[in-house]
């Protein structure tokens, strides 16, 4: 399929192509990624995606954040519909979109941020490639004429978490997966233009605190690249199998759609929920697996 702005998030896309984020979704969660990719499942829009791509249109164009507006008006403002006339009027902006307003002057008046906004570039360029045997699409926020990759975070801090499986601090950039994203959309920007050079790979970020805080970072890391990509390669035979229906899809058992189709088979005992406790993971439930399993192996060899 030839992927455009419209249907680049679509589950049929998803089906056809892998993307970073649907990696991390498969290790997430097995069984909720596959029920949204064959449309059983459309999980909730948090109040934090909206606001990251309110901020993410405005930096944009004006047109595309006008109809990002239109498209979510009661989400973002305060709306009263008068009992009298029937008319609905606007009252107020939801706080986080109002902080969101503040976080898009931080972008476009800061001097290090706003020189990237400015530059010269395509907005959302989608690309495709190959990866460890299967299709990849990305979409870049900013893709400019000489090959640098500009990508626009909302983040709620700077800080750096724990890694319980690392055992050790890391940055905020790396517990969110962006050396994965950075590794990944250099190697199919590559594959795509036909360049042998990693294209730089750039994050400007602001904070949602109060006030807030900004960054610009560059990525480019071969080695930790490199070190990404095996970390994805040593997942995907497993990744593949699901994809493709070979075998179920695990359920992580807590996730929107773990819970909301949960079957209870009778009492457990009690020590199997204590932290630290290694159930096994349930496999995803007959009806559910026979539903798309057949659609999901048509997409093997696609
Ligand atoms: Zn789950």
């Amino acid at each position: 399929m030839e992927l455009t702005r419209d249907n680049y998030y679509s589950p049929e896309a998803d089906r056809e192509y892998m993307s970073c984020s649907q990696y991390q979704d498969f290790l997430e969660c097995e069984a909720a990624t596959m029920a949204k990719m064959h449309g059983l499942f459309v999980p909730k829009e948090t109040e934090a995606l909206l606001v990251g791509n309110y901020v993410h249109t405005a930096l944009e164009s004006d047109e595309a954040h006008e109809e990002f507006i239109e498209a979510h008006m009661d989400s973002i403002f305060k709306l009263k519909t008068s009992k009298a006339t029937g008319e609905t009027s606007i009252t107020g902006k939801y706080a986080a979109f109002q902080k969101a307003d503040e976080i898009i002057q931080i972008f476009l008046t800061d001097p290090t941020l706003k020189q990237f906004i400015l530059m010269d570039g395509e907005n959302e360029k989608i690309m495709t490639g190959n990866l460890f045997g299967m299709k990849w699409k990305i979409r870049l926020d900013k893709y400019t004429p000489d090959r640098m990759i500009i990508d626009y975070k909302t983040a709620a801090d700077l800080s750096t978490e724990y890694n319980l499986a690392l055992g050790e601090r890391e940055c905020f950039l790396e517990a969110y997966g962006y050396l994965m994203r950075a590794a990944v959309y250099s190697e199919i920007e590559k594959q795509f233009t036909g360049n042998k050079e990693d294209p730089p790979f750039i994050i400007l970020a602001v904070t949602k605190q109060e006030p807030c805080d900004k960054g610009a970072y560059l990525l480019n890391h071969r080695q930790r690249y490199d070190w990404e990509l095996s970390v994805i390669e040593a997942h995907m035979k497993r990744i593949r199998e699901v994809k493709w229906g070979m075998v179920r899809p695990r359920r992580c058992g807590h996730c929107e759609w773990c819970r909301k189709t949960k079957r209870l088979t009778g009492v457990i005992p009690y020590y199997h929920i204590k932290p630290g406790y290694q159930a096994e993971c349930e496999e995803e439930y007959d009806g559910i697996f026979a539903s798309y399993m057949e659609a999901a192996q048509a997409q093997r060899g696609l």
